[in-house]
């Protein structure tokens, strides 16, 4: 099982999406550890996007990210963190396909509603900026055996 962190952007919670948003993520199967709305301080995000610095849109996107709440949350599941990007969509709502959350919900380059751990590496670092490790619920869904073959392997990666 991988979990991922998914960031709900402030253009998200401010067009009143966080709902349908996470509601995604709920329906894939994926399961919900960790939730928490919040302002990201500046600093933050100067760590969290360190590997944009220099590009012509970072210090845009510290700003944007700085705009206004956000809602942070621990995705798990198995592929999780792939999961969650296939289902984001492209970067650019408008190139984003239909059926993706960017691509439904957007029509933006730079304010498409939503982030998500593009690496292992990337989660295990972007989880620890947002969650402390106890702010995480260790819980079993009552559905898990019905969305997952138990008798599966390959289903519980
Ligand atoms: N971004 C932007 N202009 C660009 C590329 C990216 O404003 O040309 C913003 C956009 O909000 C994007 C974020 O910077 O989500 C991080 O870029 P990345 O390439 O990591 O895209 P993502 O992983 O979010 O799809
Ligand atoms: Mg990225």
């Amino acid at each position: 099982m991988e979990t991922t962190l998914v960031l709900v952007k402030p253009d998200g919670v401010q067009r009143h999406l966080v709902g349908r948003i996470l509601a995604r993520f709920e329906e894939k199967g994926l399961q919900v550890v960790g939730l928490r709305m919040m302002c990201i301080p500046e600093a933050t995000l100067r760590v969290h996007y360190a590997a944009h610095k220099g590009k012509p849109f970072y210090e845009g996107l510290i700003a944007y990210m700085s705009s206004g709440p956000v809602v942070a949350v621990a995705i798990r599941g198995p592929r999780a963190i792939g999961v969650v990007r296939t289902l984001m969509g492209k970067t650019f709502g408008h190139e984003a396909a239909p059926g993706t959350i960017r691509g439904d919900l957007g029509l933006s380059g730079s304010f498409n509603l939503v982030h998500g751990s593009d690496s292992p590496e990337a989660a295990k670092a972007e989880l620890a900026l947002y969650f402390k490790p106890e702010d995480l619920c260790e819980w079993r869904p009552l559905d898990l055996d019905a969305i997952l073959d138990p008798r599966d392997a390959g289903d519980h990666k």
